[in-house]
């Protein structure tokens, strides 16, 4: 008999309560991610969270060609509360996008918000296939939850329904925004948000109205002109360094 379960090796987010001697019935992707790729049998250990809970120990209890059913075992980790970051970005093409998803999770953002702003060019969001990437990129990562990605929307209506106290930092590629350093280490605690502009910049006259509204900050990141996934990436780095997680090892929302 093991006395003390191993680290597992497959991490999972899902979406039912997770509590000791639940049994979770995995959908059919996940069974066969599981089983098929990952090469789980009955038996084996898994972590599962679903963004409320925390993360639980399971085991593959039982397998059938498209299904599998874990039993959970004990909690490994209480839930924490992560960051509550948004990101506001003109859709790019395909590979672009889903490395914004990918890495904007990664980064600890918990909300994604496709918007269309005048020289966006893509045109159709795959809201879907963005949720697939920021779930695996969550399991992949650590976090114990994943971000929600919402439907695409216009960035005059995004900020139309702006929510009270959340402050918006516009990436401002003109030159004219306040270094991001500074901005950061200035900027009230609370929720935030990051805008990032299409592969052709934002409009003059856009950059102008962003940057009256009440609740903005424009922010340069810098000398080059960055292709709108760097440019992601690069702010989402300085704020978890200067505002967000990454000055305490503890996992805590330390704003
Ligand atoms: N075609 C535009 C560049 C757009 S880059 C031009 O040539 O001017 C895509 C987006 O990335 C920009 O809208 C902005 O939000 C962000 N970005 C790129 N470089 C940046 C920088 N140096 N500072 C701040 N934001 C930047």
């Amino acid at each position: 008999m093991e006395t003390t379960d191993p680290i597992p090796r497959f991490r999972l987010f899902v979406e039912v309560p997770l509590n000791q001697g639940a049994e979770v019935v995995l959908s059919n992707g996940q069974a066969h991610y599981l089983l098929n790729v990952m090469r789980a049998k009955v038996g084996s250990f898994v972590s599962l969270f679903n963004g409320l809970d925390g993360e639980w120990t399971a085991r593959v209890r039982d397998v059938a060609k498209k299904s599998a059913v874990l039993s959970v075992d004990r909690q490994a980790r209480p839930q924490i509360t992560e960051p509550d970051l948004w990101l506001l970005f003109a859709p790019v093409k395909r590979a672009r996008i889903d490395l914004i998803a990918e890495k904007a999770t990664e980064l600890g953002v918990s909300i994604l918000v496709p918007v269309h702003t005048r020289f966006t060019m893509a045109t159709r969001v795959n809201t879907e296939r963005l949720t697939a990437i920021a779930i695996e990129a969550a399991e992949q990562c650590g976090r114990l939850s994943a971000p929600e990605v919402r439907p695409a929307t216009d960035l005059a209506a995004a900020l139309g329904a702006w929510p009270a106290g959340r402050r918006l930092i516009v990436l401002d590629e003109s030159g004219e925004g306040l270094p991001v350093e500074q901005a950061l280490r200035t900027f009230p605690p609370g929720p935030a948000a990051i805008l990032v502009g299409p592969e052709g910049g934002f409009d003059k006259s856009e950059l102008d109205a962003l940057r009256m509204l009440s609740f903005s900050t424009a922010v340069g990141l810098g000398p080059r002109i960055l292709r709108a996934d760097t440019a992601v990436v690069a702010a989402l780095a300085c704020f978890q360094a200067i505002r967000g997680d990454w000055r305490t090892s503890e996992t805590k929302d330390p704003s």
